[in-house]
């Protein structure tokens, strides 16, 4: 069997334009939604994260205020540039771009955010909600991950799933939003982590696997039963010495010989990707609707 490929950036660029429309219909109600982007420093991987995020609110008509700060800013300056944010009506998303300088309390400054603007999902109270099943803003990876699944559709109900990763960012909240009791959960969710004894007993019985572990070749082909679902959250760079910059983007999943058992696979880069972006601008569009009491 030879994988469908699962069109990230189709489904990206799906989402986006039923946005646009979203936001069109608002402005005729004289609402525009409003992302903040914070940024620290000149990490380049983060500055080139924040230019995507602002065509992208471009794209579709969001109002982006990019606030890009020195390496040495405090973490009162910080807080205060939050607190401004979070009292600003014209913004409805409030992004910090992580991770932070060193001397900065990330936690602290996360905590600052205003669960009602807090577009990352990222804040207990978000977190919270989504772990009892109230409606909140959903981390944006792995709400990307289920609207992967959904629009592929794939069957989670009574689904076996491994989530290869614990993080906090992807594998946790993937796995919670898999096992809720709603249309695009029930499933029995296994999660895997550096500690788990075989690794291929678990992914070898798994209708769907979800590889977050940040290394190459994480999942192979053995590992793998026939007609599985492969969705490769990883982003990893090898080198690559016929590349101009010296190396290529892979995926924690053996790619080539994986896509000749799975029945739907997920590439990198062009899958999971570009849904990081777009949940978010959806979380900003939402924000603004609760706002506006829509
Ligand atoms: P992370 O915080 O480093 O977590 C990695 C997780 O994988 C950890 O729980 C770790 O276990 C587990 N792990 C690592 N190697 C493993 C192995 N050989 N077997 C089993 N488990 C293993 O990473 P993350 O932030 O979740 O990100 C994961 C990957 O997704 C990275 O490549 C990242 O770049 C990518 N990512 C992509 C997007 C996107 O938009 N496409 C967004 C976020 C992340 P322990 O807990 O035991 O250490």
């Amino acid at each position: 069997m030879t994988a469908q490929i699962i069109d990230g950036k189709q489904v990206a660029a799906d989402m986006r334009a039923e946005l646009k429309t979203k936001v069109a219909g608002l402005k005729e109600k004289g609402i525009v939604p409003g992302l903040a982007v914070v940024l620290v420093g000149e990490d380049p991987a983060s500055k080139s994260y924040v230019t995507a995020k602002e065509r992208a609110c471009e794209e579709i008509g969001i109002y982006s205020n990019d606030n890009c700060l020195s390496a040495d800013t405090s973490q009162e300056e910080l807080m205060a540039l939050v607190d401004k944010l979070n009292n600003d009506p014209k913004i409805n998303g409030i992004l910090v771009q992580l991770p932070l300088p060193k001397h900065l309390n990330e936690s602290e400054v996360l905590l600052a955010i205003d669960p009602k603007k807090d577009v990352d999902g990222f804040h207990p109270i978000n977190v919270g909600k989504m772990v009892v099943g109230e409606e909140a803003f959903l981390p944006c990876t792995p709400h990307g991950i289920l609207q992967l699944l959904v629009r592929s559709n794939v069957t989670i109900e009574g689904s076996e799933v491994v989530v290869v990763g614990r993080s906090n960012i992807v594998g946790k909240p993937i796995a919670n939003m898999l096992i809720q009791k709603s249309d695009t959960g029930n499933a029995t969710v296994t999660v895997c982590h550096t500690r788990t004894k075989n690794l291929a007993e678990h992914t070898l019985r798994a209708d769907i696997i979800i590889a977050a572990a940040g290394r190459p070749d994480t999942v192979t082909a053995d590992m793998v039963k026939d007609g599985a679902v492969v969705i490769d959250v990883g982003v990893n760079r090898v080198e690559d010495a016929t590349k101009k910059r010296g190396y290529r983007l892979v995926g924690d999943v053996s790619f080539d010989t994986v896509k000749e058992k799975a029945s739907l696979i997920t590439p990198v880069p062009g899958g999971v990707g570009p849904m990081t972006i777009t949940m978010l601008l959806f979380n900003t569009v939402q924000s603004a609707k609760i706002a506006a009491g829509l």
